[in-house]
């Protein structure tokens, strides 16, 4: 890896970028660390390059790619912090000074772990690229894992499994999940890494490929009749995706049948709904697998048209139907949002922060101490998310296992402290009943209600509920005592 390949890819990404900093950084980082050597006798600063090629590649802004070049300088060399400041300027300091401070938590058994899950994400709340760096020297750290010995190889394959890639999945930035998944999956199950990347890479693969090529073929002579513009992408699912779902629904690889997918990347999202029209006028759509995603947006922004159709030889296919905005977006994740301001010429510090940091935050700031802090953000964070609607339509998304009454509090406290029935499609249900995607959800309010059920908190999911409803026992415990004690 040499500086050259990095400014490459960052003129790639945007060929006005003035390059001269990363230039400075990269003979400041050399000289550092000359004479420093990995583990894997190869000289440290190719660590250095590395992780800031991999942020240049999920399209970081290039203070991200700089700080990248000297993350390990404070810690490893004999120039300071101070050095970084005085040389590199206040923005660049922030973020070296962010991923210095991340890089004194070790993972050591359960303890350390949460801990280190609640630093990694105050260091997120400040400025979320700084966990964009530790992604990138993490990925770099495990593609040279093999010099490391075994128990070592194990203890970091964990810790990226549980800490690094659910978070690398929260911000979207799949390209970096998929990739840490798949080296974990090799070093956490060999056998059946070696087992399931055989049937993949060798038995299926040109049976795949041919059936890809054929899609592909007519789907091109359908989308240029119509005059749409388009571009063709295979996507192959990454081995540990499959095993997973090997795991979960006990299936066979041969029964686990969206292991591809065709991306469809079209101008705009009028094209999105037109190639669609187009897809199923040519194939039968299956039903339940139509998935828009571009009008109600998965909760970390993807978006997309999904569906699966009866293809040739009468195998089903999956299609991803999107604009070049969103699948960037859906590669890079929020690291694309920077880099779509970069473009349109606006400060990156205007980036506002998706809800669910702001969620994070929340609960940060309330929990007791950590462990009530890692058991909340899995409920409400790293759980599944559901979506339901409205009577007029509008989305909500809920952690699974949610009730009318999370729902009721999510629109809006007083309808949640006033609720006495719902209608869950149009039908009567009890207030605990569990929320599916897709309810529609109608909370019946009684005016007279002076405050919320304590029985509610038995069945309520969501830590917004619970302190609404614990809140609104107090505020009507307090009326009755007002009632007896006139004056109070
Ligand atoms: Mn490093």
């Amino acid at each position: 890896m040499t500086i050259t390949q990095i400014i490459n890819k960052v003129k790639e990404n945007n060929p006005n970028t003035d390059t001269k900093m990363l230039e400075l950084a990269y003979e400041f980082a050399e000289e550092a660390h000359r004479g420093q050597k990995r583990r894997s006798g190869i000289p440290y600063i190719q660590h250095s390059l590395h992780t800031a090629f991999q942020l240049a590649q999920i399209k970081a802004d290039i203070n991200t790619v700089i700080a990248g070049i000297l993350h390990d300088v404070p810690e490893d060399t004999d120039r300071t912090l101070a050095d970084v400041k005085k040389e590199f300027g206040e923005d660049v300091y922030n973020l070296v000074k962010g991923i210095t401070k991340l890089s004194k938590i070790k993972y050591r058994g359960v303890e350390r772990y949460r801990e280190s899950l609640r630093k990694m994400f105050l260091a997120m709340s400040k400025d979320l690229r700084v966990i964009l760096i530790k992604f990138c020297d993490r990925l770099h750290n495990l593609r040279t894992l093999e010099s490391l010995p075994e128990a070592k190889q194990q203890r970091i394959a964990r810790e990226t499994m549980e800490i690094y890639a659910p978070i690398a999945g929260l911000l979207g930035i799949w390209r970096l999940k998929w990739q840490m998944e798949d080296i974990c999956f090799k070093y956490l199950y060999p056998d059946q890494y070696k087992k399931l990347e055989y049937k993949y890479e060798v038995e299926k693969k040109a049976e795949r490929n041919q059936y890809s090529q054929k899609l592909k073929d007519i789907l091109s002579q359908e989308l240029d009749k119509h005059g749409i513009e388009y571009q063709l992408e295979d996507r192959f699912k990454h081995l540990y995706s499959i095993w997973q779902k090997m795991q979960n629904k006990d299936r066979q690889f041969d029964e686990i049948y969206d292991v591809f997918a065709i991306r469809v990347i079209v101008p705009t999202v009028a094209d999105c709904y037109r190639t669609l029209g187009i897809i199923h006028a040519t194939w039968k759509p299956k039903a339940g697998r139509i998935k828009d995603y571009i009008a109600t947006p998965k909760p970390n922004g993807y978006r997309s048209l999904h569906t699966t159709v009866n293809g040739p030889e009468n195998k089903a296919a999956e299609f991803q139907i999107r604009t070049r905005e969103m699948h960037e977006e859906s590669l890079y994740g929020i690291a694309a949002h920077w880099h779509y301001k970069q473009i349109s010429g606006n400060q990156v510090k205007t980036q506002k922060q998706p809800a669910w940091v702001k969620e994070i935050i929340e609960i940060q700031r309330k929990a007791a101490n950590t462990n009530e802090f890692i058991s909340q953000l899995k409920l409400d964070v790293f759980g599944n998310r559901i979506f339901v609607f409205s009577p007029r339509g509008d989305v909500f998304d809920l952690p699974e296992n949610s009730t009318p009454i999370d729902f009721a509090y999510l629109v809006h406290t007083e309808i949640g402290n006033k609720a006495s029935g719902v209608m869950i499609n149009n039908k009567i249900a009890t207030l605990d009943t569990k929320l599916k995607n897709g309810d529609q959800v109608e909370i019946i309010i009684d005016k007279n209600r002076k405050g919320p059920n304590h029985d509610w908190l038995k069945f309520v999911t969501t830590n917004r509920a619970k302190d609404k409803i614990k809140h609104g026992e107090k505020v009507s415990r307090l009326d009755k005592l007002r009632r007896f004690i006139p004056g109070m």
